[in-house]
């Protein structure tokens, strides 16, 4: 898989003296590192003031006891960034601080703006400037000279002209905000700090991360809907009337954390269901099923229970490599996946094995891996893949590849199967996927999730030149 997230968000709002949100927020941005690696920030309201800090890097690079001292206040909003074609530079890490008529408000956003360009074009024709070339500054700018009486109004105002995804967190000096796009393509929940005498709200990208800060879940923001937490506990307002929602299937393949809930459900157990499906779909006579660690393990533990094939590891990962770095010559972006993950020969040798991963974008880092199992002995190597093969580019906020890119956009399955070098591939059914991913309580998926990028049916069609995203 070489498809990359474009942030997480965090929240916390705590009028409790002992609880140091700022370290609250370390910690659940800790929890939210694989969805963004390159720079990270904490902004902390005292009620007067706002401050920041913010630096490109890992969580654990960017702060330290010293740093997170200085952050004082009842409110702290996070951030870990991973761009996509926004530049990748400490000007467009967030949160962001922008001035408003409420005073500043400090904003992390997660998600793409499709009409980034026309809005900001029109904003500056209105006389606003921007510090960052990143879409999240358009939010924020739309909040602050969005008209009304009211805040209820105001965020009203501001997310009318929006288009695109947007899951979102900031705080101005006295309320903690979190707002889901109508569609709720990227996750956003609740959670509660109240026990042992724990008081306050956390609004967060993934639930994991309340597990991490000692916050029991809530429930998730719904689509097109604003929650407020302040001194008079949590509100939520209604933004827009959702009938269809359009959350990314991607998020349940693979984004999430399988320990954290999409929608609800258990992505633990979705990822599970898609490896039984997988098995119903694609059986093969095998001495054993493994997977492309990590994000596939759930569903290679699926295909396992479904097909009665042993599960074993056959590839340890180097957890220690931040990203897979794209090289682009062949021998570097060999040696790269050599880098990341290291063969058990004693598990592989001479043996028909299945190897179940979450996806293949251009094919270069699979066909290493093929390579890699074989030259540790694997007799026969039978790919079998949770997603149906990605044959259109994400616009909502995922750093995919271009159509040009995509193998399966320039070749057949079988074509693919051969440049892998694999035994077989078989990639699981639009329907099994859908299925997988539906929690217990939906008859269907129609109108639920977006799949544009394996159907090529955009929930939000895109608008020529507007691609910056977080
Ligand atoms: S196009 Fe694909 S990756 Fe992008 S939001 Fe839709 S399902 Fe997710």
């Amino acid at each position: 898989m070489s498809m990359r997230d474009g942030c997480a968000v965090f929240g916390v709002y705590s009028r409790n003296p002992s609880e140091h949100v700022a370290n609250l927020t370390y910690f659940a941005l800790f929890a939210l590192q694989h969805r963004g690696q390159e720079s990270s920030g904490i902004a902390v309201s005292d009620g007067e003031a706002i401050e920041v800090y913010k630096d490109m890097g890992l969580v654990s690079q960017v702060f330290n006891e010293s740093i997170l001292e200085r952050l004082h206040g009842f409110i702290a909003v996070g951030h870990n960034r991973y761009s996509t074609t926004g530049r990748s530079n400490l000007e467009n890490a967030q949160p962001l601080i922008v001035k408003t008529h409420l005073g500043p408000i400090a904003l992390a956003h997660n998600g793409n703006l499709i009409n980034y360009e026309s809005l900001r074009k029109q904003l500056e024709t209105e006389g606003l400037s921007f510090q960052t070339s990143s879409d999240s500054e358009v939010i924020a700018k739309c909040f602050a000279v969005a008209r009304g009486e009211t805040l209820e109004e105001k965020l009203r105002n501001t997310v009318t002209p929006l288009s695109g995804a947007y899951s979102v967190v900031f705080c101005t000096k006295d309320k903690l905000i979190g707002m889901r796009d109508p569609l709720g393509i990227r996750p956003l929940c609740i959670g509660k700090l109240s026990k042992n005498g724990r008081q306050g709200w956390v609004i967060s990208s993934e639930s994991c991360a309340l597990h991490t800060v000692g916050a029991e879940f809530v429930r998730h923001v719904e689509p097109g809907e604003a929650v407020i937490a302040d001194e008079n506990g949590i509100q939520s307002v209604r933004l827009f009337e959702s009938k269809k929602t359009a959350s990314c299937i991607f998020e349940y393949i693979y984004f999430l954390r399988p320990d954290s809930l999409a929608n609800g459900e258990s992505v633990y157990e979705a990822r599970f269901r898609m490896g039984r499906s997988l098995a119903k779909e694609a059986p093969v006579e095998a001495d054993g099923v493994m997977a492309i660690p990590d994000s596939s393990i759930p569903a290679a533990i699926g295909y396992s229970f479904e097909s009665k094939l042993p599960f074993f590891e056959g590839l340890i990962k180097n957890r220690y490599i931040a990203r897979t770095f794209i090289q682009p010559e062949e021998r570097l972006r060999r040696m790269g996946v050599r880098l990341k993950f290291h063969p058990l020969r004693e598990n592989l040798e001479g043996k028909k094995v299945v190897v179940v991963d979450d996806s293949i974008v251009r094919g270069h880092t699979t066909k290493a891996i093929v390579g890699l199992l074989k030259e540790a002995g694997a007799k026969e190597v039978h790919l079998r893949i949770t997603s149906p093969p990605i044959r259109h580019p994400c616009n909502l906020g995922i750093d995919m590849a271009t159509y040009e890119e995509l193998i399966a956009n320039n070749k057949t399955v079988e074509e693919i199967c051969q440049y892998l070098g694999a035994s077989s591939l078989h990639y699981l059914g639009l329907e099994g996927l859908v299925g997988a991913s539906l929690n217990s309580h939906a008859t269907t998926g129609e109108g639920k999730f977006c799949t544009a990028c394996l159907t090529g049916k955009y929930p939000i069609p895109s608008e020529k030149g507007s691609t910056k995203s977080c």
